[in-house]
């Protein structure tokens, strides 16, 4: 069996600094790795610094040139981490640098310099975490909290303002989950396509290389893990259109789920979201052109404080216009501590029942329709379920997220299991689902 990497560290400064160096040794220990109290016993080193006054500096960079003589693999981290570069110009070989409380940074750097060693009879914890997903898909938090402000959401003062996860950190994990059979990542936060922007778009190593934490980045190195990617909470912001070229090329799936709310100028405002949805539907035809196979998911609230019959109908008109694929719909309902709250315009309760049931009723017509357009393609399915009585199998295809999206319904599933990707000719549809038949060499029973 292999022996667990050993890490040595060195931890300088005052006692916060001390606390982020116990985060990090408890992190890395509950990861199989173990600590050497020397350099020469060590497969590498990091080196905690303080960057309070010149002197702590110099002594900073001093300790980390003797790392870098007696050991060779160093890592920096702590408070002089936010000088990069006067570190890297003092000492060019060290591998990577971070500010303090970056402990997943560092836990990544890490990795990348002496991968972890999973031995199953001591770890507690698979590689891959503790899941409550099945075993084929997951998903990954990219950021926690919210810098928009959203009128009817309180999420930003429960959670905070966007807190975005070094990019390494994102890969290593998605990695890990792939390796453990995880054939469906789905990449998830409240603001996707914001990915980064609170930490300026910082660096961190991957395999040895320098990726960038920015939303394109992260879909292109996800691309290349062999999964199927769905992206959550993406905004239509002119930065997502690159990442639909990355769909057309089928490096992730042609899917984005994008929370709207509504299409009214008026009610956007009021919301204090983005207004100009003729320009969103310009956006979204444009991708259409790029990618023709997109499916989009959409959630919207009737019935906010002011909405009137033309606002609805303003919004009806534009998922037809838009050719939303999945709508789920939302009856407003005011929020302790939600902006919105103070605002006039109450809609009763039956006419925001009302307004609902329309909006289902359009958003039926327009999923059943695409739906039927796809009659008669073969496609790629993953398989959630198998009812073998029935000789059934219950699938997902690319346009469908877990829970929340339609199904396949595969009939003569003989052979299939949960997990499986297969290929299947699609033969009905209905209003939310898609029934099928296994494709030949599908590898079910037919
Ligand atoms: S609705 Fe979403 S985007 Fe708006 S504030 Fe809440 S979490 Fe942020």
């Amino acid at each position: 069996m292999s022996q667990p990497p050993k890490i040595g560290l060195v931890s300088l400064g005052c006692p916060k600094a001390l606390v982020d160096s116990e985060r990090i040794i408890t992190t890395l220990r509950a990861q199989g790795y173990s600590f050497s109290h020397d350099y020469q016993g060590a497969d590498m080193v990091i080196v905690n610094t303080c960057g309070f006054i010149d002197s702590a500096k110099a002594e900073s960079l001093e300790a980390i040139g003797e790392a870098i003589s007696e050991n060779g693999k160093v890592v920096v981290t702590g408070c002089l981490g936010v000088e990069e570069e006067l570190i890297r110009q003092t000492h060019p070989k060290v591998l990577a640098v971070s500010g303090p409380q970056q402990y997943e940074r560092v836990v990544a750097a890490v990795h990348d310099a002496v991968p972890p060693v999973h031995n199953p009879h001591l770890d507690l914890v698979p590689p891959e975490g503790m899941k409550l997903t099945p075993r084929h898909y997951s998903y990954l938090k990219i950021s926690e909290g919210c810098s928009n402000r959203c009128s009817f959401c309180i999420i930003p003062s429960i959670r905070g303002d966007l807190v975005s996860r070094p990019v390494a950190g994102v890969l290593y994990e998605a990695e890990r989950l792939v390796k453990a059979g995880t054939k469906e990542l789905l990449v998830i936060s409240q603001d996707t396509s914001a990915y980064g922007q609170d930490i300026k778009y910082a660096t961190s190593l991957f395999h040895g290389r320098q990726v960038k934490a920015k939303f394109y980045d992260l879909c292109a190195e996800l691309g290349e893990l062999g999964a199927w990617i769905r992206l959550h909470y993406v905004y239509p912001y002119p930065h997502v259109d690159k990442a639909i070229e990355l769909m057309a090329a089928g490096k992730i799936l042609p899917y984005l789920d994008i929370p709207f709310q509504h299409a009214s100028p008026d009610i956007l405002t009021a919301m204090r979201r983005p207004a100009n949805q003729e320009k969103t539907l310009t956006r979204i035809r444009n991708w259409r052109k790029t990618c023709p196979d997109l499916a989009i998911r959409s959630t919207f609230i009737v019935g906010f404080p002011g909405e009137t019959e033309q606002d609805f109908e303003i919004l009806l008109d534009w998922i037809s216009e838009a050719q939303i694929d999945r709508a789920g719909c939302f009856q407003y309902e005011p929020v302790k501590g939600a902006k919105a709250n103070q605002l006039d315009g109450a809609v009763p309760d039956e006419v925001k029942k009302e307004r609902f049931e329309r909006l289902m009723e359009r958003a039926q017509q327009v999923s059943a329709q695409r739906l039927a357009e796809k009659i008669g393609r073969t496609i790629e399915v993953i398989i959630d379920q198998v009812r073998t009585d029935e000789n059934v199998a219950i699938a997902r295809s690319k346009w469908d997220a877990p829970d929340v999206d339609g199904q396949v319904i595969i009939d003569n599933a003989g052979g299939l299991k949960p997990g499986d990707m297969a290929k299947v000719k699609i033969t009905d549809s209905d209003a939310y689902d898609l029934f099928a038949v296994p494709a030949p060499g599908s590898g079910a029973n037919q």
